[in-house]
């Protein structure tokens, strides 16, 4: 379990995050999602135990990152965005020499036991820098699990690798969810979807959303908008749903008639009765499908278009509305 309270960290007068709170449960894959500079890697540095906060409070495994560093580092496993690999060990010899570092007993036998979890088996013989950067990263990967640690800290482990490399990593860091608590960093929004339990969006240093994928889609579709297939006269029923109470707006998209509700308005049962009672088919109504993507696009979009109060002009109140 990692338990995060409002958590700050400022380098002089900047602050790289600001009251930042989560928790990441044991037997799940928590994604940290934000895009480049949003304060990922320092939340994370602080929760390895190498660096303190400015404020606020975390605990790994019931450890306080700070006053009990080296216990937390004792349970948590972590892969940095660079791990520094000896290309010219094999990858077992490797890796009894970190189980060695790290006090472990059965150095051969955990060597191995981690090279199995992470797929390497066959290859636990080669030097590392014979392997291909996928694997490599599976080894960085093993040496953050060789003293079996509860939690592990994984800094955008996919990033430089090929898509089918991506997806190697992804089922190891999925199955490592089981038995471990997982926080896995990430500037891909689709990986956070397809990998993650439950998302925290970070951005500017502060947590914007937070819940599972489905969860966090499902707070935008309510209210969002809604598209709906018709047979029959298209401008007609584009029509009859524009003269709906409930309906902002109406109009023809792709795969059917989009409306946009009214604000906290829900109308889909009175577009239904609408198109019905003006004798136009229904074939299909649904919320329009939001990926995680356009989740995050919408979230970071209310941050950063926020203005400052001294910036309230007619030219931001445009971009707001448009
Ligand atoms: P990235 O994916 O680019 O590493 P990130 O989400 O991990 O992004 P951080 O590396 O935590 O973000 O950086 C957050 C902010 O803190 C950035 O604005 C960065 O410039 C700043 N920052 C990070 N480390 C330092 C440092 N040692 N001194 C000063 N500022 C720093």
């Amino acid at each position: 379990m990692i338990e995060v309270q409002n958590l700050t960290k400022r380098y002089g007068e900047n602050a790289a995050i600001r009251g930042v709170s989560f928790v990441a449960r044991p037997g799940q894959v928590t994604g940290f999602l934000g895009p480049n500079g949003a304060g990922k890697t320092t939340t994370m540095r602080i929760l390895t135990g190498f660096m303190p906060p400015s404020d606020g409070k975390a605990t790994v495994a019931g450890y306080d990152v700070f006053e009990q560093s080296m216990e937390v580092r004792k349970r948590v496993g972590y892969l940095p965005e660079n791990v520094p690999l000896y290309r010219d060990m094999t990858a077992r010899d490797y890796l009894m020499y970190i189980a060695e570092i790290r006090g472990v007993r059965n150095r051969r036998a955990r060597a191995d036991e981690v090279l199995a979890r992470v797929g390497l088996s066959s290859r636990a013989d080669s030097r590392i820098r014979t392997l291909s950067k996928g694997m490599k990263q599976r080894v960085g990967l093993a040496q953050a699990l060789v003293h079996n640690p509860p939690v592990l800290i994984l800094d955008e482990p996919t990033i430089g690798l090929d898509p089918i490399q991506v997806l190697e990593l992804r089922d190891v860091v999925r199955d490592l969810g089981h038995d471990h608590t997982v926080l896995f960093s990430t500037h891909i929004l689709s990986e956070a979807e397809q990998v993650c339990d439950n998302v925290i969006i970070i951005n500017q240093g502060e947590i914007v959303a937070e819940g599972s994928p489905a969860a966090l889609r499902g707070q935008l579709e309510r209210g969002g908008r809604i598209i709906t297939r018709v047979s029959g006269d298209l401008n007609k029923a584009l029509s009859v749903m524009r003269a709906v109470s409930g309906v902002a707006d109406a109009e023809l998209g792709m795969d059917g008639i989009v409306a946009t509700p009214a604000p906290g308005a829900d109308p889909r049962g009175a577009i239904a009765q609408a198109l019905v009672g003006a004798g136009i088919g229904l074939v299909e109504l649904r919320p329009l499908a939001i990926n995680l993507e356009e989740i995050f696009l919408e979230l970071t979009r209310q941050e950063t278009h926020e203005p400052e109060p001294e910036a309230i002009t007619e030219t931001s109140d445009e971009e707001m509305s448009s």
